[in-house]
């Protein structure tokens, strides 16, 4: 089940911006997933909140894109959403089109909560870090 290396390497990312960014706690994650991405988005649903646990993304919600298959033709360089991966060319009807988008699993965006949020005069810039 290759959706639970695919999962752990977005939460992986997200954990690695999170931290960057000083984020503690990661309460929405939305991926998108290519029509073409050949990934059961049922087991993605079902991995996410166990790969998340532990991490800044324990119990985040997960939201889910679907992103269709646009593909542009070799041959006379036609674009066109085809139905799955060995789909033909409309106009033209070759086989093995560029895929411009559909083929991939990513992380789109996430929300979190700062550690220390921008708010009325912070006690100390960053408290434990001494310089
Ligand atoms: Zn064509």
């Amino acid at each position: 089940m290759h959706e639970v290396s695919l999962c752990q390497n977005a939460i992986d990312l997200v954990v690695e911006y999170a931290t960057r960014e000083g984020i503690d706690h990661v309460s929405c994650v939305r991926l998108e997933i290519g029509a073409g991405a050949a990934v059961e988005v049922e087991a993605i649903r079902f991995c996410f909140p166990l790969l998340a646990e532990g991490t800044v993304l324990a119990g985040a919600e997960l939201a889910i894109d679907m992103i269709p298959l646009r593909a542009r033709c070799r041959s006379c360089g036609t674009e066109y959403e085809p139905e799955d991966l060995v789909a033909a060319c409309p106009k033209c009807g070759a086989f093995g089109p560029e895929f411009l988008a559909g083929r991939e699993m990513r992380v789109a965006s996430f929300d979190g909560k700062p550690r220390h949020p921008p708010g009325p005069a912070p006690e100390q810039a960053a408290p434990g870090q001494a310089d």
